[in-house]
């Protein structure tokens, strides 16, 4: 299954017309294999283990990189660090830990909400912006 999607999104970066190196490649799997967001620091983290030499400045070209072309998404978690995740074109929000920083998707509450504000107002809706706050499970037990 990881192998597939691995495929998947590879075939997308080519598309793109950006070539397949092996740290795109890694890069690539560690989001795969993550499902959720992550920052740079994150992701370099994980290659660091499985690659001789990086640095965390290529893979932030690199991400740039896919985000430019569509391939990832950036988000904005109000961390004030930027995270990626893969774009799958499915508009989700998400659920942060303010303990351990872990997030979770979560499904959009408020389409309702433009089609009304569009109904009120006349706006033709184009986006809004949602995270929602809390402390896991886990760090309630600390
Ligand atoms: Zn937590
Ligand atoms: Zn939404």
């Amino acid at each position: 299954m990881v192998r597939e999607k691995c495929e998947f999104w590879e075939k997308k970066l080519r598309e793109c017309g950006l070539r397949l190196t092996r740290q795109r490649k890694e890069i690539l799997r560690v989001l795969i294999k993550t499902n959720g967001p992550l920052n740079a620091r994150e992701i370099f983290s994980e290659l660091t283990s499985s690659e001789d030499f990086l640095e965390l400045s290529t893979v932030y070209r690199n991400l740039q990189a896919f985000s430019k072309r569509g391939l990832i998404r950036e988000i904005d978690l109000g961390t004030g660090e930027k995270y990626f995740e893969l774009n799958t074109g499915d508009h989700h929000h998400h659920l942060i830990c303010m303990g351990c920083g872990e997030v979770l998707p979560l499904g959009c509450p408020l389409r309702h909400l433009e089609k009304d504000l569009s109904r009120e107002t006349n706006y033709s809706i184009i986006d809004h912006r949602l995270n929602v706050y809390g402390v896991c499970p886990t760090c309630q037990e600390k």
